[in-house]
């Protein structure tokens, strides 16, 4: 089923008496279970992607619509709610809180929730066991390697069992191998049902998805596998 569709979605920043069009009539849907990289030189526009795809910014032209809703009719609070709910983020410096154990770290969108679920100590377990980091919830990011904190971090945005996880060069950060490593948990996720948005700049990485959207110049072209 349908999880995101972009209809006509172009994003303009206004520079003084200057336009600048960071991406220009976007239309592409993100079907459940879709395994998408997002690819483009730097100043493409993947970022500015990224950000409506997570409705951290609004477009200037065209709809999103998220499960068949368009975005644009929620107020910000409504926004939030769904994106908290719905999308998992992961992103290139891992973002964990040093001070807190990975299994803290792991359940902290769950604290958010003003109730949260009876079955949050399952949750967060179920999370730490589909990233291999069980045997280390005890610990503390400043313990564990690149590609364990990364393990971490993809925990966290699994944790509310999102609909979508975005991950904005997640493997910008790593050494090859532990680059590698973080690809083939990715592969796994999605062969379990999970719906993944990556962005690259790797193209060895991105070979690896079913489906490629290059950015350039702000124009999404898609070429597939
Ligand atoms: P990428 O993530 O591929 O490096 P971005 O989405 O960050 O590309 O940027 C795309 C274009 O939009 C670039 O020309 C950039 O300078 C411009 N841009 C991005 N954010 C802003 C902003 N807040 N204000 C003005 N221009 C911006
Ligand atoms: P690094 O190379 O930085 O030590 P990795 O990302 O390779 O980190 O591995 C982190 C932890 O995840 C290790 O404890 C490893 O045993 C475990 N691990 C590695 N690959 C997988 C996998 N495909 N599935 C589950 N756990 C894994």
């Amino acid at each position: 089923s349908e999880v995101l569709r972009l209809s006509g979605v172009s994003k303009r920043y206004r520079m003084g008496e200057n336009t600048v069009t960071a991406l220009a009539d976007a239309n592409f849907v993100i079907n459940e279970g879709d395994f998408v990289a997002i690819l483009g030189p730097s100043g493409s526009g993947k970022s500015t992607l990224m950000h409506l795809l997570g409705f951290l910014d609004s477009p200037t032209e065209g709809e999103i619509l998220f499960e068949g809703k368009p975005v644009s009719v929620l107020t910000e609070t409504g926004r939030a709610r769904v994106r908290a709910a719905k999308i998992g983020f992961v992103f290139q410096a891992f973002n964990l809180l040093p001070r807190l154990t990975v299994r803290a770290n792991v359940r902290l969108p769950l604290s958010y929730n003003p109730e949260p679920p009876a079955d949050a100590d399952e949750r967060v377990e179920r999370a730490l066991a589909s990233v291999g980091m069980t045997d280390r919830a005890h610990h503390r990011p400043g313990q564990l390697s690149g590609g364990q904190r990364q393990r971490v971090a993809i925990a966290r945005a699994l944790v509310n069992e999102p609909r979508i996880l975005l991950a904005d060069e997640p493997t910008g950060n790593l050494d090859s191998h532990t680059a590698a490593s973080i690809l083939n948990l990715f592969k796994e996720l999605n062969a379990q049902g999970r719906t993944i948005i990556l962005v690259t700049h790797s193209p060895e990485i991105a070979s690896h998805f079913k489906r490629r959207l290059h950015v350039l110049d702000g124009r999404i072209e898609e070429r597939f596998a």
